[in-house]
């Protein structure tokens, strides 16, 4: 496992540093800038690929406990170290949700065991994410949960989240919410526009989520609190984000990858697997989300990997799930549709998908420089990958991606003195 590897004339992207063409050199699971390349050491041509540190997740569902039909810790890293994960956050909506010390200390354990990449774990805000009463927040910060979220769920009632952000600022516990005024959204499937008329589908209404993303961010204003904000899909969600980041609050925000890379016009005839909540939006909507990207109004991108059975995305559009996965696909969806043609960077990607998520959560942010560790992913802009299921690695196979082939691939991943991933 420990072999050196020298990889020539690649193109590195790194978290503040100009990207430069160099040669590099992985040795005792540390980076090394050599004047001169050595000999007798493996060697892969760098020319024409990116290496850039492992991506980082903030939100994916992973499924266990409860719904292992769907998805493992196992399978899910496994989709993650697939797509240049070296790291990502479990949502606490299991059954049972993560609302107490025990749970978050036992899925830590198990992550320890199964998962070849660290898991961090996420609480629910409220007891059994019913959004009534709040949760252990205390015990499961102690028990090492990095954020608390009632995620896919909003906190419907203000009251309790306002209480929530004031117990969480004063023992420094990061909430995140996903900002929705149910009442709004109704029986809603997709974006409330020209698309949802013509298929005669109830409409998710842009209100529902701009009024509970003013809501969420007023309140924390108010406590003084920290919040990051999730869900977000219109141009004036981050007109809101906008304007209060510019008063000083200090929240933070994600979009997805699919709210970057699909309209509403992409459920067609009824494709539920472009079922996902907040919806997918107009053009109008996608190109300002991909401005505040590029800006830094929308600090960074998460997946929001949600898998299902095809059980549960195959029946009709009103009654299938919400959600796609996304670990394995992310980087090069991102890749062919949004950084080949031009509209985003590879600097802009490695600051919002490496380094802001793991800045949020006060983890170390991984570089490539001499003497640095390795958490690293080689990126070939020009080979093509099929993601079939097996590819897809996942348990479940809710992505528009399924059998689609992709000009640009994840093709080496490296964390410490580990290649977790070889296509080389
Ligand atoms: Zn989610």
């Amino acid at each position: 496992m420990d072999e050196a590897l020298l990889i020539r004339n690649v193109m590195v992207v790194s978290p503040g540093a100009p990207t430069v063409q160099r040669d590099v050199l992985m040795e005792g699971g540390r980076w090394h800038f050599p004047a001169l390349p050595p000999a007798g050491v493996r060697t892969i041509d760098g020319t024409g690929k990116i290496l850039l540190p492992g991506l980082y997740d903030v939100h994916a569902h992973l499924r266990e406990p409860g719904r292992e039909d769907s998805e493992t810790m196992a399978t899910g890293c496994e989709a993650a170290v697939a797509g240049g994960f070296t790291g990502l956050t479990a949502m606490p909506d299991t059954y049972p949700p993560v609302d107490h010390g025990g749970l978050v200390h036992s899925l830590r354990e198990m992550a320890a065991r199964r998962a070849r990449i660290p898991v961090e774990v996420a609480g629910c805000i409220t007891r059994g994410r019913l959004g009534q009463e709040l949760a252990e927040i205390g015990e499961m910060q102690a028990s090492g949960a990095v954020m608390i979220t009632d995620d896919p769920d909003p906190v419907a009632n203000p009251q309790v989240l306002r209480r929530a952000l004031q117990y969480a600022r004063g023992l420094g516990v990061l909430v995140a919410t996903t900002c929705e005024v149910r009442e709004l959204s109704g029986a809603g499937a997709m974006h409330d526009g020209a698309v949802s008329y013509r298929l005669g589908l109830p409409g998710l209404h842009p209100c529902a989520e701009e009024i509970g993303i003013a809501r969420d961010i007023r309140l924390a204003q108010s406590c003084g609190s920290r919040l990051h904000v999730r869900g977000i899909s219109t141009a004036r969600s981050v007109e809101i984000i906008r304007r209060y980041k510019s008063e000083g609050v200090a929240v933070t925000a994600e979009v997805y990858p699919h709210q970057l890379l699909f309209t509403d016009a992409a459920v067609g005839d009824y494709a539920t697997v472009f079922k996902v909540r907040p919806p997918l939006r107009p053009e109008a909507d996608r190109q300002a989300l991909l401005q505040a990207v590029r800006e830094g109004v929308i600090d960074m991108l998460a997946t929001d990997h949600t898998p299902h059975t095809w059980y549960e995305k195959t029946r009709d559009f009103g009654s299938a799930a919400f959600g796609m996965t996304g670990l394995a696909t992310a980087l090069p969806a991102l890749h062919e549709g949004l950084i080949a043609p031009g509209h985003l960077s590879w600097e802009v990607l490695v600051e919002r998908f490496a380094a802001a998520p793991r800045r949020l959560l006060g983890l170390a942010v991984p570089e490539i420089a001499e003497g640095a560790a390795v958490n690293a992913v080689l990126f070939d802009p020009q080979a093509l990958v099929t993601f079939s299921a097996a590819a897809l690695r996942s348990r479940s196979h809710n992505t528009p991606f399924l059998d689609r082939t992709v000009r640009g691939a994840v093709v080496w991943v490296a964390l410490g003195r580990e290649i977790l991933l070889d296509r080389l």
